[in-house]
């Protein structure tokens, strides 16, 4: 396919496969993709790469084959239509990393500190603030190379990471001031339910947001018993700081908007009990999982089915990123001052009988 085949805005966005897809992951970001692959057309990142930025070591590493496989199922259960969307392995596209390089040198490092998200990520990762690396300070600028390389203008993502697209819409803008217009503007497109928190399962329990690499998380594919059994760990009373009750969080996310409103008001009054919440909850949980996981375990018995989607969507990718950094050195100048040199070699290279 050309790259200029569709005449749609594009979508970019993604997930790190640093273990399967949770509820957060529906909520906050994947149901916008699904709904969007109509109107736009998509592109879906596996962010491997990404996931250097926290787990760099080697046993991390051996798991990515099995966390790329999973993400690409989650995805596709769920809805991602790999007829519409691409969806590709960031790794196995180049010319982002190449595209990466030009951006850093667009972006003061003050910048990239006062994000506070990057900290956070580091505090899930158990690393002090002197051991984060460049790659994680850096992870907006190759989150920018992602979305950019796409020439992506919707960019639907949770609220923990709503700031890096302000980081590749503020890339964008120096580039095209600085070269050209070679880049539209991105734009975060946040959820109903931008910050899904967690369950008291793992190491972040319900003060903090769902995360794979927290472990309070329950996954798309969990079995229909081990939903319940992570949902029923929130205390119907627990409330936090802000006075937001976790609990209540879930049914606004997954009950219809009317039906979560009496639910809150039926049990501040006590009129419904907290076991009875969880079960509303729960069952409108299962109304959205149970077609993914029955779609999943179909997907997961086709042998080289998932891995098609994923070669299949990084070829696409590649031939899109490839185009979009020609354009980038085409506008800085580094093809016209290669091709000047290639030609001013001209003679020589044919005396030589070596012409390039
Ligand atoms: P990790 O802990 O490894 O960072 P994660 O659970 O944060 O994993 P990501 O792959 O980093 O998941 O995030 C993928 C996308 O899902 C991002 O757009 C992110 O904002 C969104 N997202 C992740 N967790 C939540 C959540 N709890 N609520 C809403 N959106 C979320
Ligand atoms: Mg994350």
């Amino acid at each position: 396919m050309a790259d200029n085949a569709s005449s749609k805005p594009r979508l970019l966005t993604g997930d790190r496969p640093t273990g399967p897809l949770h509820l957060g992951h529906l909520v906050g970001s994947l149901e916008a993709r699904v709904e969007s692959q109509d109107t736009h057309e998509c592109f879906i990142i596996v962010a491997d790469l990404h996931t250097l930025t926290t787990r760099p070591q080697k046993q991390f590493l051996d798991d990515l084959p099995r966390n790329v496989r999973d993400v690409v199922l989650d995805l596709v259960s769920a809805g991602i239509d790999p007829a519409k969307a691409t969806i590709y392995l960031q790794s196995g596209v180049p010319a982002v990393y190449d595209l990466s390089v030009f951006l850093s040198m667009l972006i003061p490092k003050r910048r990239l500190e006062q994000i506070k998200s990057l900290k956070a990520m580091a505090v899930a990762a158990q690393l002090t603030e002197d051991a984060m690396t460049l790659g994680l300070l850096a992870y907006p600028v190759l989150q920018a190379a992602d979305i950019l390389m796409a020439r992506a203008t919707l960019v639907p993502v949770g609220q923990d990471i709503e700031e890096h697209i302000d980081v590749a819409r503020e890339l964008a803008m120096v580039f095209n001031d600085l070269y050209g217009e070679v880049f539209p503007l991105p734009q975060a497109k946040l959820s109903r339910t931008p910050i899904l928190p967690g369950v008291n399962v793992g190491v972040g329990g319900t003060g903090t947001k769902m995360s794979k690499s927290l472990g309070n998380a329950i996954y798309l594919k969990d079995s229909k018993v081990d939903v319940a059994d992570k949902l029923r760990t929130i205390d119907p009373d627990e409330k936090h700081a802000d006075g937001q009750s976790p609990l209540l969080a879930y049914a606004r996310a997954f009950c219809a908007p009317e039906a979560a409103a009496d639910l809150a008001r039926d049990f501040d009054a006590g009129k419904v009990t907290g076991s009875a919440l969880h079960d509303a909850v729960l069952q409108s949980i299962e109304a959205r999982l149970e077609p993914i996981r029955q779609r999943r375990s179909e997907l997961d018995s086709e042998t080289g089915l998932v891995e098609e989607i994923l070669v299949d969507g990084t070829i696409r990718a590649r031939t899109v990123a490839n185009r979009t950094l020609q354009d980038v050195r085409t506008a800085m100048g580094f093809e016209s001052m290669w091709s000047a040199f290639v030609d001013a070699t001209s003679e020589r290279a044919k005396a030589r009988k070596r012409p390039y």
